[in-house]
């Protein structure tokens, strides 16, 4: 098995992980970030299962991360990005695994957001030799065709010097996240969720030869947990996908590397089916959302004076060990890295670290 040094993974090494989670058939969790909270329950839980993790913001995560009191609201979705890098680059390898940063759906509004991560990335190339992120994504399936390529061409173009990866998204992920895309109509025409293996094959012929991509195809997946509706998860759509670019340019097998986007709440036997088809990320927030904040509840609902009184006007009992944030935030860490060691084990890749 190869062997990386533990921390943050960008460039070649990088391209090792995903190989290693394509021939290994696992894939690892995204896990998007918007705290120092989490992106430490996401270390944390990674150094637990011998595994490692890709940590990814979206521009609003990014924002949050700057705080939302900053006035100039880009400059803290940039500025906040490159803090939770920072954040990462320094602590990540000392929970011993190996650490993707990735940055979530920027849509043809967010084109700007990115070319400002990347301002940042180059500087930071200039002086560590190594990108601020190892990719960064682009959602641009709301818009035609060409735009989204022409524009993934672009910006791909200029990543590719700083050893680093771009996401694309082709056909539409189901439902809301960040403000990006639309609640889901269950009862509406949902054929745009599915991806066209033809339109993967184009994506492949125009952006293999700039540089490294991967792919969100769309296989019916949807952000957000909804009652189980007319939705189907097709991930057939994957492997017809990854038959075509095979047979039309004589590849290896599995020459795409996929995401797995709105993992949360996916059946499980779909989750190995994806993965067997080239799947090394899925993408797992809301799931993780709910085991923070539900942690926080159980907390406050055990502990229901101390999020009233400092001192129990009756007893006198100072409660100054349950309302201090560390308690509540410490508890939802917990229950976030319980949730995150089921995702490990869905996914396949506990005990598979290439970290030395
Ligand atoms: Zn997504």
């Amino acid at each position: 098995m190869a062997q990386l040094k533990p921390g943050v993974v960008t460039g070649k090494d990088y391209l090792t992980l995903v190989a290693a989670a394509k021939a290994g058939g696992y894939a690892l969790p995204a896990v998007n970030v918007s705290s120092s909270s989490t992106v430490n329950a996401v270390l944390e839980a990674a150094a637990k299962n011998q595994a490692d993790v890709i940590v990814q913001l979206s521009n609003g995560g990014a924002q949050f991360y700057a705080g939302q009191g900053m006035k100039d609201g880009f400059k803290a979705k940039v500025l906040g990005g490159v803090s939770a890098a920072q954040h990462v680059h320094l602590l990540a390898e000392q929970y011993g695994v190996c650490v993707v940063l990735h940055t979530d759906h920027a849509n043809k509004g967010l084109i700007p957001w990115v070319e400002a991560l990347l301002d940042h990335g180059e500087a930071f190339f200039k002086q560590h030799g190594k990108p601020l992120f190892s990719s960064h994504m682009l959602d641009l399936s709301e818009e035609s065709m060409e735009f989204n390529l022409n524009e993934c061409a672009r910006i791909l173009k200029r990543m590719a010097p700083l050893n680093m990866s771009l996401e694309i998204e082709l056909g539409v992920t189901g439902g809301e996240e960040d403000g990006i895309g639309k609640e889901m109509d269950e009862s509406a025409d949902n054929s745009h969720l599915y991806t066209q293996p033809e339109d993967v094959l184009q994506a492949y012929e125009r952006l293999s030869p700039i540089g490294h991509f991967s792919v969100a195809a769309s296989f019916g997946n949807v952000h957000g947990v909804y009652k189980p509706g007319n939705v189907q998860l097709r991930p057939e759509i994957l492997k017809n996908s990854q038959a075509l670019i095979e047979q039309r340019h004589k590849t290896a097998a599995k020459p795409l590397n996929l995401v797995f986007h709105g993992g949360s709440g996916s059946e499980k036997d779909k989750i190995t089916e994806a993965v067997g088809y080239g799947v090394f990320k899925m993408n797992i927030d809301t799931d993780l959302q709910f085991a923070y904040s539900e942690a926080i509840g159980k907390f406050v609902t055990q502990n229901p004076k101390a999020f009233l009184y400092q001192v129990d006007p009756e007893t006198d009992k100072p409660y100054k060990k349950y309302y201090d944030p560390r308690k509540y935030l410490r508890a939802a860490e917990e229950n976030m890295i319980a949730r995150l060691n089921e995702a490990f084990q869905d996914l396949g890749s506990k005990g598979k670290s290439l970290a030395a």
